[in-house]
């Protein structure tokens, strides 16, 4: 333990987003770069516990607590404080195939089980986390490393997202030849076209690829196995074939005036969004679609992938945003009967919602004030069989009633309704069921955009993990 007394001497600072109302004009990063002195203060606070859950990796109440990988948390945390971070990075580097991703975009079950969270903030791992890999990158330690030896044996993975990354990077550490196969066009499955660049640049994806297949793995983009190459010839051709193809089928939502226009899935909107950003950037195309500019925006959903249209929304330029949730507002602290270790299932404000309300947006998700009316909703299922809602303060009404009085329904002129909806297909996964419907009177109808999301999915450290653990 580097510093005895550090967690009470120091309060717990993140690393600051970029200002809400200026990174909602561009597509960049939300991340300001690390202080290296401020992250080691961070570190300072751990206090290398003789039982450290940080690192756990447990299931509590069916859901992650400690993290998934098992980083050597109190390590790093440690050598960090020491301004040791070539140190901290070989540690960091032993159990985790791209902290730059988990840095980036993991919920960080590990600080919702760190022990100094029983009195006091949890100490910031997951800025420690992404700030080690950041530096050593940016110090060119990060260098191939192809294996010595080669087992003679082929090993096929199909399907290039997190998952099958870290099975090819395992594989090929064993010393296997492996060969990635990639319908999309560029490799990395949701971390290039699910979650969007301010969130994950996607530079910090395939700058990854690129060290795996200088450490000799072959990648096979545009390549969709069962279409283009037949599973008995793959089998042929290879040892062994390891199967990564995630999920990507959507779950609908058979409800009134779901046959109408500019309905979409989230990730017909979230997918060709990216694709079209690093195809202009990679001059391959000028088109920029912009889907939601000038729009009402409804997304139902009110998680991950939710907030990720939201931000999408915004850049887009849309004329307003309405999120619908199906849980209550969660409690600001943990409830009684949600304890720590358990991931805390409390109030987060994330970076799809602007905390100050920008002129001409109203976004806040679960939050009810009297200035935004229109976007303070959760929403609940009810015997009825029918979704009803519930304002964080309000009596319950349906969520049909509540987009009737909201500005936004009666803002719309153009009949039309936009969602999209994002599944899941993990069954561990409680989700909402797709068989409820929203009561839809013919004022929802004239909302012009709505983009409907129901992301129940497997986290990325779940899935990661699920490959690479042996
Ligand atoms: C919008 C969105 C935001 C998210 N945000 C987060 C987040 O912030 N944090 C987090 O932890 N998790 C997040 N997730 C979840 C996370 O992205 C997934 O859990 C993770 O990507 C699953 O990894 P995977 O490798 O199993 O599947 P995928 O990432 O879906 O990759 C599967 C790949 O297989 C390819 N494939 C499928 N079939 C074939 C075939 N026949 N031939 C060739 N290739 C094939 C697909 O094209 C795809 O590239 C998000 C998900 C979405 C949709
Ligand atoms: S549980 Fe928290 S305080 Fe304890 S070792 Fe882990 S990070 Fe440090």
């Amino acid at each position: 333990m580097g510093k005895a007394t550090g967690f009470m001497e120091f309060e717990r600072k993140t690393i600051a987003n970029r200002d809400p109302l200026e990174r909602v004009k561009d597509w960049n990063e939300i991340h300001e770069d690390f202080d290296a002195e401020k992250v080691q203060t961070q570190g300072s606070r751990c206090m290398d516990c003789g039982t450290p859950y940080c690192h756990t990796g447990m299931s509590l109440a069916n859901m992650a607590s400690g993290c998934p990988v098992n980083n050597l948390i109190p390590e790093f945390n440690d050598l960090v404080y020491r301004g040791k971070w070539h140190d901290a990075y070989l540690r960091l580097a032993k159990t985790n195939n791209f902290p730059e991703f988990t840095g980036r975009v993991c919920p960080a079950p590990c600080e919702g089980s760190c022990v100094l969270g029983l009195i006091e903030p949890a100490v910031t791992i997951k800025d420690i986390e992404c700030s080690i890999i950041d530096k050593a990158w940016n110090e060119g330690w990060v260098k191939p490393q192809p294996p010595e030896e080669r087992t003679g044996k082929k090993v096929a993975v199909v399907g290039s997202g997190p998952a099958g990354l870290a099975a090819a990077d395992q594989l090929n550490k064993a010393g296997h030849l492996v060969t990635l196969f990639e319908r999309a066009d560029r490799p990395g499955g949701l971390l290039m076209y699910g979650i969007p660049n301010m969130k994950l640049e996607k530079q910090v994806v395939t700058r990854r690829v690129q060290l795996m297949q200088a450490e000799g793995i072959i990648l096979e983009c545009g390549i969709e196995i069962g279409v283009d190459i037949s599973s008995k010839q793959l089998m042929e051709d290879f040892d062994s074939v390891v199967l990564c193809c995630g999920a990507t089928k959507p779950r609908d939502l058979p409800i009134e005036g779901r046959e109408l226009n500019n309905i979409r899935y989230a990730m017909e909107f979230l997918g060709p969004n990216t694709k079209e950003l690093w195809d202009i950037k990679d001059g391959k195309s000028e088109q920029f679609s912009e889907l939601a500019k000038g729009k009402n925006v409804v997304i139902i959903g009110g998680g991950d992938t939710g907030t990720d249209c939201v931000g999408t929304s915004l850049r887009h330029g849309c004329k307003s945003v309405v999120q619908l949730e199906i849980m209550p507002k969660p409690p600001i602290e943990r409830a009684a009967n949600n304890p720590w270790p358990e991931w805390p299932k409390t109030y987060k404000m994330d970076y799809g919602t602007v905390k100050k309300k920008p002129k001409r947006f109203r976004v806040k998700t679960h939050v009810n004030t009297s200035s935004a009316p229109a976007v303070s909703l959760a929403m609940q299922m009810a015997t009825s069989r029918r979704f009803t809602s519930t304002t964080s303060s309000g009596p319950a009404t349906t969520a049909a009633s509540y987009l009737k009085r909201s500005k936004v329904a009666h803002a719309c002129s153009k009949p039309t309704l936009s969602c999209s909806q994002w599944a899941s297909s993990d069954p561990k996964q409680p989700s909402p069921k797709n068989s409820a419907s929203i009561s839809t009177p013919a004022p929802m109808c004239k909302l012009n955009t709505a983009s409907l999301t129901l992301a129940s999915k497997v986290s990325l450290q779940q899935a990661t993990c699920a490959v690479v653990s042996p």
